[in-house]
């Protein structure tokens, strides 16, 4: 029987309705298995009730994640240099162990930070995607939870005296440099568990192997157009236990992973109903996970996807924090044997049917026949300054009948045709006369773009698209193209799309982030 780990004082108190009481429980069963009397009165059979699970306390861990938030850390193009400082100020703190466990191919120090005292190992790795640094920001915030004293008190040594964790943040600095999901040598590191052909995926490799953790936390970023299911929902954060076989067999390891993540998705359904997801468990015979799950680690694989309003994903950062605190006092209680892996199926899987914006019912004009079309956008990020910055570059991902689709972002342009843009014929001589433009009228006249020399740089802030030089640039909405168009309503223009951005000209509101310069 596993102790609770509690702190004398206790401060902390448990959702109790649900708590599980593991003995009364036992000794509950044990008389209804054990042998019947041929004298003794009937047993009503007795089952578990659905409810005798563990609650973490994730309301605390949510509600009090700005306390912990590191502050220099507030987007996500952060870098190894970013978060150094983060970790190197651990040392001062006797609680936390931090080691050098090696470098990256172009030299950047990747870090191991140990803590706690515990029997149970729990080994969590964050950003071998570059691109990928949810997780990354919110392992920041947890050092500073384990750092500080305060009322947490009783939940910290609950954690640290049953379990011993090892954090291996930004596992790919080089890529995160770039803001690319690949290392310095253009592999993907997640497709390199196998060979180990490169610098990081050695560490990683070798940290598993000396640690030998019961537990593993695999954490990535996925398409934010990721959706829960066939649902309008995103995918806000999807959950695996990968497979350690082609046959996708479950042994107590990958099973003790899932009924983890049970208890987790039971979590995150209090703050994002509906927008939990499962990744697909296809067998990646060169993926970390799959790997490190047949070694004998119970792997949970955490991947944040994307939620409206949170383009920075700063409250994803904070369900990360919240779900993966959730988890170690899961763990550190064994809260997660009670679950039933059956209910980890039934966790929709992750579809694709999420535009960043769908453009419904318009009424387009193809080799003469005007017909009615579905527009799927989405707005692609092109970094600027070093990978610091981002602006957006929009395609148009799909055309044609797009019912089971939705969008971000939804515009009905049912009754409205939609007109390519067009060029303004006059070509303006600087950038003071741009600045004068009556954009709002130019946009009503059906003009997107407009001509202009010298103007050096990729994109722009203004809501129109600038054309440099004299090349001819057709404005037809087509697979791949730029969107930039407009869609009239018995003659008016109601709407204009520029680079996927839409302009409301009858309630003139103009949600245009960026166009280019071309
Ligand atoms: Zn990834």
């Amino acid at each position: 029987m596993y102790q609770l780990g509690l702190s004398p004082d206790k401060p902390i108190q448990f959702n109790c309705m649900l708590y599980f009481k593991p003995l009364s429980w036992l000794f509950i069963w044990a008389l209804a298995s054990a042998p019947t009397q041929p004298t003794a009165p009937a047993l009503q059979e007795v089952t578990a009730p659905e409810e005798v699970t563990f609650v973490p306390n994730h309301k605390l861990f949510h509600d009090a994640h700005t306390r912990y938030k590191a502050s220099s850390i507030t987007h996500r193009r952060f870098k190894h240099r970013d978060i150094v400082p983060l970790i190197e100020k651990l040392q001062g703190n006797p609680l936390f162990e931090v080691k050098k466990l090696g470098a990256s191919a172009q030299g950047r120090d990747i870090f191991i930070v140990k803590l706690g005292t515990g029997k149970t190992k729990v080994l969590l790795w964050s950003q071998m995607h570059g691109d990928e640094p949810t997780a990354t920001m919110a392992t920041m915030d947890l050092f500073n939870f384990f750092g500080q004293q305060d009322n947490m008190d009783g939940v910290r040594k609950e954690i640290l005296s049953n379990l011993t964790l090892y954090f291996i943040p930004m596992l790919n600095p080089d890529g995160a440099e770039i803001y690319d999901r690949r290392t310095s040598a253009g592999v993907d590191m997640n497709r390199d568990a196998r060979s180990l052909q490169t610098p990081e995926a050695r560490l990683l490799k070798a940290a598993r192997d000396e640690i030998k953790p019961h537990f593993g936390f695999n954490l990535h970023d996925q398409n934010t157009r990721y959706t829960a299911g066939r649902s309008a929902k995103p995918a806000t954060i999807s959950f695996l236990a990968p497979a350690y076989n082609h046959e996708k067999d479950v042994n107590e390891v990958r099973g003790n992973a899932m009924k983890l993540i049970v208890s987790l998705n039971r979590v995150l359904q209090e703050y994002i109903p509906g927008q939990v997801a499962k990744y697909s468990d296809t067998h990646e015979p060169r993926g970390f996970g799959d790997n490190i799950q047949k070694a004998g680690t119970s792997v949970v694989l955490v991947e944040s996807g994307g939620m409206k309003g949170d383009p920075e994903k700063q409250y994803i950062r904070q369900l990360n924090f919240t779900l993966l605190l959730s988890a170690l006092q899961t763990i550190a209680h064994k809260g997660y044997e009670a679950e039933k892996t059956d209910a980890y199926y039934s966790i929709p899987e992750n579809g694709r049917f999420l535009f960043d914006l769908l453009v419904k019912n318009a009424q387009v004009q193809k080799a003469g026949q005007w017909c009615s079309l579905d527009i799927g956008i989405n707005r692609g990020e092109v970094s600027f300054r070093d990978a610091t910055d981002f602006y957006y570059r929009s395609s148009v991902e799909d055309l044609g009948d797009l019912g089971d689709y939705y969008g971000y972002e939804e515009l009905d342009a049912k009754g409205m045709q939609l007109i390519p843009g067009k060029v303004y014929p006059t070509v303006i001589p600087n950038a003071a006369a741009l600045k004068k433009l009556d954009f709002k009228s130019l946009l009503k006249q059906g003009y997107t773009s407009v001509r202009m020399s010298g103007y050096d740089q990729a994109f722009t802030y203004f809501p129109i698209r600038i054309l440099t030089g004299q090349t001819k640039r057709s404005n037809n909405v087509g697979f791949g193209t730029n969107p930039d168009f407009v869609l009239q309503q018995n003659g008016q223009t109601r709407y204009a799309v520029i680079n996927g951005f839409v302009y409301d000209l009858v309630n003139e509101k103009n949600g245009i982030k960026n166009s280019l310069v071309e």
